[in-house]
């Protein structure tokens, strides 16, 4: 699809920031993998303020040496890939199939 493409993931926190002690934590978790008292400051309790994203690009270096359950995606998903002009390919995850012997 060309080095603009990108592929879709589930949001993904890769920091958070405390607006009231300006304390700053790195995450790199699934957002729905964030736990309510992750989710708090430990020093003051105050909400933080979580930097994410849902999207992998061939420069996102710290992203790509993951596993695709570290980044929350499910076995046997489907994920989409687009390139900026708009071209979308949906990529078949398949390589799991082995660990669910069923067919439907
Ligand atoms: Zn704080």
């Amino acid at each position: 699809m060309g080095k603009d493409a990108y592929c879709e993931i589930p949001a993904f926190v890769s920091r958070a920031n405390c607006t009231n002690c300006l304390t700053t934590t790195e995450i790199m978790k699934p957002l729905h993998r964030i736990s309510f008292e992750e989710a708090h400051c430990a020093s003051c309790d105050e909400l933080l303020q979580l930097t994410t994203f849902d999207r992998i690009t061939s420069n996102a270096s710290d992203v790509l040496e993951q596993t695709l359950s570290s980044l929350g995606i499910p076995p046997l998903e489907i994920l989409r890939a687009q390139t900026p002009d708009w071209r979308t390919q949906y990529l078949e995850l398949t390589g799991d199939s082995v660990d669910f012997p069923f067919s439907i």
